[in-house]
C-alpha cells in the first residue's frame, strides 16, 4: 500500500485519514484549515463577529476606519443617539448621517424610534 503524506504539513496519513482538495492530499487538520480559513485578528466583539456570515466579512472590509469605529461603538453601547455620536466623534450631523447611511445600507445598524428620539442600534 502506498504511503500517503499530507501536502501541507507532511504528516503520514493512513487511507481513511486522507482528504482530497483541488488535487492536493491533506490530513484532516489541514483540510479543515483550507476549507474554513479563520481570520485571526478580528477587531469586533465576539457577539458581532458571530453575526457575520462570510459575505458580511467582506462587507466589513469595505468600511473605512471611521465607519468601523462608529460601528464598534454602537455595538459596544447597544444603543446610541445621533447627538451622542456627534459629540463623541466630533462630527457634524450631516457627516455622521452619511456614515450611518452606509452602515445602515449594509444592515450593520438600524434606527429605532423611542418616543421622539431615534436610537441607533446594531442590526
Ligand atoms: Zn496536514
Amino acid at each position: 500500500m502506498k504511503k500517503m503524506k499530507c501536502d501541507i504539513c507532511g504528516c503520514d496519513l493512513s487511507n481513511e485519514e486522507v482528504h482530497n482538495l483541488n488535487g492536493k492530499t491533506l490530513c484532516e487538520d489541514c483540510h479543515m484549515e483550507e476549507t474554513h480559513p479563520v481570520k485571526v485578528c478580528n477587531p469586533l466583539p465576539v457577539m458581532a463577529a458571530k453575526k457575520m456570515t462570510n459575505n458580511n466579512k467582506d462587507t466589513e472590509d469595505c468600511l473605512n476606519e471611521l465607519q468601523k469605529t462608529l460601528y464598534k461603538y454602537i455595538v459596544d453601547n447597544q444603543k446610541v443617539t445621533i447627538k451622542q455620536l456627534c459629540n463623541k466623534f466630533s462630527l457634524t450631523e450631516v457627516n455622521l448621517n452619511n456614515q450611518l447611511a452606509i452602515l445602515r445600507h449594509l444592515e450593520l445598524i438600524k434606527g429605532k424610534k423611542d418616543g421622539n428620539n431615534v436610537e441607533i442600534v446594531p442590526f
